[in-house]
């Protein structure tokens, strides 16, 4: 390779990274080019060099690709939320299906022949757009001083200001403008996370998408709001207005929520329906953010642990006890784990509001509870679900799930790469793939949920 540090060269886009990377390979050397598309002719200037691979910025595209659409957000190259909106939603699918082949293929060690068998197709969207039920907006200075309310550029923490993602409802905007302009007139101060002075850092909203309840929490570096009232008159002349409150989380750190929520009007949680079951959601609960994909997402779960009525079932990382209630529906005895213990909260609450008795719920750290129950108290489970976050299962977890030996396990993840590597561990320790499934949940983003069933291979 004799290329150097600002060379244009011209390539083919012929594939994409997991980030949603364009990949060229000018004299089989392989340049990763943000915003670059499968199916590009393009002009690209290097801009780093490492020994195998390197990366360079678009310059032109010379011939676009067919895959090529017309963005619907003019911030869509800097935002760091929306990696594929230029591609066509039919090829973000393939996109998605490919990297979950390739992370099962090269980290999990399975064979083509094998996932040809058992991956079933993606399930898409209908509508890519305006599909979150939640957004967790930052809050900065602009250059005059005023707040904004935005998101970081891919890969910072500057904030460029906009109220109106295309991922959520249109009606953020209003509540957005509505923060906004409570600081503004009343001098609350923007948090500025360099000198860990100032108050509000982020607004979280989330809204019930069947109930049409809508939740608003302020995260403040403090413990108090100032002229609350003030921002209480804006936000429940809203329509739908259930629940506000602030969440104290006065650390420096990149977690945006912390753990204390203080509720200043309506009710600590809002409610929303999936397939016909009711849920109580609380700010710091985990609740998933596409709401119509996930009962598209727990219906395959179920399907897959092919209940027949008598069966126990652990639902490990279980958040509000969504998918513990999906199943108990049609098992023995749900029993659920989660660490976050507003969340247990929601989930017993839950059990309750839709009359389901034969669940239990645990707070605890998965690869904590699970070996603590099953050494001390030998407890068992014939399915055993889990939906870790992207990180994936701690190994004591997996190790716990190989002693207790299952007839099945349903693996929701969120990351196919930790996937891939999980079912390495389980399928070395007795069990095998025998179905496996994308489900979209995160459109014009490179994110994609996987769903897979593995069962003793004995049974
Ligand atoms: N199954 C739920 C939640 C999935 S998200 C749903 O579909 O809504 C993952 C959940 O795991 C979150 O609620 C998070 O709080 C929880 N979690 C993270 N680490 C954990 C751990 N080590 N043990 C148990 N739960 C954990």
């Amino acid at each position: 390779m004799d290329y150097k540090k600002n060379d244009i060269v011209v390539m083919e886009i012929e594939d994409m990274g997991t980030d949603g990377a364009g990949i060229g390979k000018p004299g089989g050397f392989p340049l990763f080019v943000k915003d670059a598309l499968i199916g590009d002719r393009i002009e690209a200037r290097i801009t780093k060099l490492k020994k195998t691979y390197g990366y360079a910025r678009l310059e032109k595209v010379l011939v676009p690709s067919s895959f090529r659409v017309a963005p619907v957000c003019r911030f869509h190259r800097q935002c760091g939320g929306c990696q594929l909106q230029a591609l066509a939603y039919e090829e973000q699918l393939a996109f998605k299906e490919r990297k979950i082949r390739n992370n099962l293929i090269r980290i999990g060690g399975f064979s083509e022949e094998l996932l040809g068998r058992v991956m079933e197709p993606i399930i898409g969207m209908e509508e890519p757009l305006h599909y979150r039920n939640k957004a967790q907006v930052p809050i900065a200075m602009d250059k005059e001083g005023n707040p904004v309310a935005g998101f970081y550029a891919g890969r910072t923490h500057n904030i460029i200001a906009n109220t109106d993602c295309a991922l959520g409802p249109a009606e953020n905007r209003e509540i957005l403008e509505a923060v906004l302009s409570y600081m503004r007139a009343n001098k609350v101060r923007v948090y500025d996370e360099k000198t860990g002075k100032g108050l509000v850092r982020h607004v979280l909203i989330r809204k019930g998408f069947v109930s049409g309840e809508w939740m608003v929490c302020l995260v403040i570096n403090g413990k108090t709001l100032p002229a609350k009232e003030k921002l209480l008159q804006a936000l429940t002349a809203i329509p739908g207005m259930t629940s506000v409150s602030y969440c104290i989380n006065e650390k420096n750190t990149n977690v945006i929520m912390g753990e204390e929520v203080r509720l200043l009007w309506g009710s600590r949680t809002i409610s929303d329906s999936i397939g016909g079951l009711t849920f109580s959601i609380s700010p710091l609960s985990f609740y998933q953010v596409n709401p119509i994909q996930t009962q598209k997402l727990y219906e395959l779960a179920v399907e897959y642990a092919g209940l027949r009525g008598s069966e126990t079932v652990w639902d490990l990382y279980c958040g509000i006890g969504t998918i513990s209630l999906f199943m108990a529906q049609r098992a023995g005895f749900v029993c659920g784990v989660e660490v976050v213990p507003q969340a247990i909260e929601d989930a017993k609450e839950n059990a309750r509001r839709n009359h389901i008795e034969n669940v239990a719920f645990f707070t605890g750290k998965a690869e904590e509870v699970l070996p603590q129950k099953y050494e001390q108290e030998g407890i068992r489970a014939d399915v055993i679900v889990v939906d870790p976050p992207r990180k994936g299962c701690d190994e004591r977890c997996l190790d716990t799930m190989l002693d207790m030996q299952p007839e099945k396990i349903v693996y929701i993840s969120c990351d196919s790469a930790t996937l891939a590597r999980d079912l390495k561990v389980l399928c070395g320790g007795g069990y095998e793939l025998v179905r496996g499934r994308g489900v979209d949940m995160f459109g014009m983003t490179v994110h994609v949920e996987t769903v897979v069933l593995i069962q003793r291979k004995d049974t």
